[in-house]
């Protein structure tokens, strides 16, 4: 069986994690978790970046950042993982789902505009698959309407818009480094905070409402408790781990990329049954290979084609179940359709991408693809 998808290990993981139980810190804020936040406000000069337990704790983090009330809305792609709604919804905010565009799944400009009025506070984006969200219409149409922007950018890292970096765009975004994403601690994320306002804040929030970050630099001779927040740090084996794989994000996202074009240039406009592969990334965007999806033209005839590469060995997946009609949400829901998500929830599938994926692996899937 060809797995959807196998963990990458760099092999400096565990020499890393070696030197975290022969270090005198083995929890948050140490050397690795340092290491780590330096590399992404080099790399792609993101302001502030706090690395979190989970993608899902970054993104609550931004969520509490943005100090909703009972009554906010928050616009948010129904076409998505569980955690972008449910960050918002736990601070008391009412969250309206966009529909995704009918380029790519990204909800775009057009979908968000017709959902804002005087309650609405925050927009947040997915760029799904890595695919930029047209970013330039979303930041006018926030500032127009004076509202924060959010990039769920679990899928994005090394990603990019027009040049600038996918995470650095919004006033705050969140990454994640669960074992499905490009690079991974098992269980991770980040928090990135680009607009100054909320620096100060982000920091005590991650360390349990104190003021224990600015204690350790020297900047103040006691630390307390002054706000909210929870433990939101992973320790430093998870940041050593990470720590391993940054080292290494030009070979995987290479491999990744070589994975991706090799399935594109086997499979692009070859494929039967009204089976398409997926769309052009615009020109405002760059392709970070997180995944590879075809779009079916129904869910049986999805159903069909993953149980077809199933009995010949592949193993694949689908993407997302809409969270507008999920059964925590649907009872919640304005009663909107939302047929753009629908259609992806139906219709889309995931082919395996992973670094240990062999090149005759990729000929087998897509040989099994074209022979359908
Ligand atoms: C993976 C993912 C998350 C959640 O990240 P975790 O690290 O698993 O908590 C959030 N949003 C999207 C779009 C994701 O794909």
């Amino acid at each position: 069986m060809i797995p959807f998808n196998k963990p990458y290990f760099s092999g400096r993981e565990l020499a890393y994690m070696e030197e975290v139980c022969h270090s005198d810190t083995m929890s948050g804020n140490g050397h690795f978790t340092k290491l780590c936040h330096g590399f992404f406000e080099k790399r792609y000069g993101f302001r502030k970046c706090l690395l979190t337990t989970s993608g899902t704790d970054a993104l609550e983090m931004c969520a509490m950042l943005c100090e909703l009330k009972p009554g906010d809305e928050v616009i948010v792609p129904s076409y998505t993982f569980v955690s972008s709604a449910l960050a918002f919804l736990r601070e008391g905010a009412t969250v309206r789902f966009a529909d995704s565009g009918r380029e790519n799944p990204n909800i775009t400009a057009e979908t968000i505009a017709p959902l804002i009025n005087d309650k609405t506070r925050v927009i947040c984006v997915v760029h799904y698959a890595g695919v930029a969200c047209d970013m330039d219409a979303v930041m006018a149409l926030a500032e127009e309407h004076h509202l924060l922007v959010v990039e769920d950018a679990a899928h994005a890292i090394d990603a990019y818009y027009k040049g600038r970096p996918l995470g650095g765009i919004g006033h705050l975004a969140a990454f994640s480094f669960h074992e499905t994403k490009n690079i991974s601690s098992g269980e991770g994320g980040m928090l990135v905070v680009n607009d100054e306002r909320f620096v100060r804040r982000s920091e005590i929030l991650w360390e349990k409402g104190t003021n224990r970050a600015e204690f350790y630099r020297g900047m103040v001779n006691k630390y307390g408790w002054c706000d909210m927040g929870s433990s939101f740090l992973p320790s430093e084996f998870n940041a050593a781990y990470l720590w391993a794989q940054l080292e290494q994000i030009d070979d995987i996202q290479g491999k990744r990329l070589h994975i991706w074009q090799r399935y594109d240039e086997a499979l692009l406009g070859r494929l039967r049954h009204g089976i398409c592969v997926m769309p052009e990334t615009p020109d405002y965007a760059t392709n970070n290979a997180h995944m590879y999806y075809l779009l079916c033209p129904s869910l049986k005839e999805r159903t069909a084609l993953m149980n077809y590469l199933k009995n010949h060995g592949v193993q694949t997946t689908f993407h997302y179940l809409p969270l507008h009609s999920s059964t925590y949400y649907a009872p919640r829901h304005d009663g909107r359709a939302l047929p753009e998500c629908d259609r992806y929830g139906d219709c889309l599938v995931r082919l395996p991408l992973f670094y240990e994926l062999t090149d005759s692996e990729i000929d087998e899937i897509t040989a099994l693809l074209l022979a359908y």
